[in-house]
Order: C-alpha cells, then sequence, then structure tokens
C-alpha cells in the first residue's frame, strides 16, 4: 500500500522516532507500505517520519542508481550491493569512520529542493531488520550519504539543518511557501 509523503511543514519531520521494541505482523507490513512508497515516488531512502509515523524505522534503496556509485562491506568485505537492497534498518545507530565530503541531496519530503551536503565519507551502521536480527555494516558514496540522511530524519533532523548558510538563504522563500502550504492543508 502506498502511503502518503509529508511534505516540510508537517510536524512528523520533527519528531524523534520511538525505539522498536516490538518486531510482529504490524511492522511488517509498515515496512512494506513504506518500500511500496519508496519505490512508487523513485526514492533512494524513506524514514518512517516522511510517512507521518514517528519510529525508528527506515528504508533504502541505492541498487537502481547508477552515476553516483556507493560501496559496502560486511564483515570488512566488500558485498555486492544490489544482493543487500532493499535494506530495512530499524533502531539504526551510525558512527563517521572519516572525513566529510560534499555531495548533492535531495528529499520526498522537499519536492524540487537540492543542495550540496556535507557529511563523513564513510559510516559504520549498527541496525536491526524487521524481524529484530541485529546486523552490521559498513558503507560508503551515495550508500552512506543515504544512511545518514535517513538516521537524521529519524531524530528529527532534516537536511535543510546541514545545508549551507548561503544554499539556505537562496531557499528561504521557497521553503517558507512550502512550510505555509503543508500547514494550510493539515488545518481544513
Ligand atoms: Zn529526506
Amino acid at each position: 500500500m502506498i502511503l502518503p509523503i509529508v511534505k516540510y511543514g508537517h510536524p512528523a519531520l520533527r519528531q524523534k522516532g520511538e525505539a522498536v521494541e516490538t518486531f510482529d505482523e504490524t511492522l511488517e507490513e509498515f515496512v512494506h507500505n513504506m518500500l511500496d512508497t519508496m519505490y512508487d515516488a523513485d526514492g533512494v531512502g524513506l524514514a518512517a517520519q516522511q510517512v507521518g509515523k514517528a519510529t525508528q524505522v527506515t528504508v533504502i534503496d541505492v541498487s537502481q542508481v547508477e552515476d553516483r556509485p556507493s560501496t559496502m562491506a560486511v564483515d570488512g568485505k566488500e558485498v555486492s550491493i544490489p544482493d543487500f537492497m532493499p535494506l530495512v534498518l530499524v533502531n539504526p545507530v551510525v558512527k563517521p569512520l572519516n572525513d566529510r565530503v560534499k555531495g548533492p541531496e535531495g528529499c520526498l519530503s522537499f519536492p524540487e529542493i537540492y543542495a550540496d551536503i556535507e557529511r563523513p565519507e564513510s559510516v559504520e551502521v549498527s541496525a536491526q531488520d524487521h524481524k529484530g536480527n541485529s546486523f552490521s555494516f559498513t558503507c560508503g558514496g551515495l550508500l552512506s550519504k543515504a544512511v545518514q540522511h535517513e538516521v537524521d530524519h529519524l531524530k528529527g533532523i532534516l537536511f535543510i539543518d546541514r545545508m549551507e548558510r548561503k544554499d539556505k538563504d537562496k531557499l528561504r522563500n521557497v521553503l517558507e511557501a512550502m512550510r505555509e502550504t503543508t500547514q494550510k492543508e493539515l488545518s481544513q
């Protein structure tokens, strides 16, 4: 089932996600719906807050992106990305491994808005899957950016919070209009 994606201005985007403690059929169905929603929107990642639910669940799939490479390793061994997609991260924890690099980002909750965001090039990720099994991996490139962007969402942090001042200043009016439109829709 495709869920509505909430836009900037929706209060759910600023809510910290509750940790998931129950791994049941409801969670499984929610994860399936999030995957359907992400693929329908042609996104590489989607966080629970973006469908209005403040919980620690995100889905990611970078396997269709050809122009921005990703790397992934499990137990220190390089793995084939498509074998691990889609990724379902429940209660994820991210640890930076190296210096920050700048790269372009967009967000399904901010249609048509793109900016360069600085983030660590690679990260170590520990999470649970939808059944509650723990797993960990390291990743770089686009996958690393996607994981960091989505895990930010789970904490109520948005990519505009990480934009350079000059980029955010340029977008100020567009963002304000988006926020007002969302709030108008919510009050109806
Ligand atoms: Zn986003």
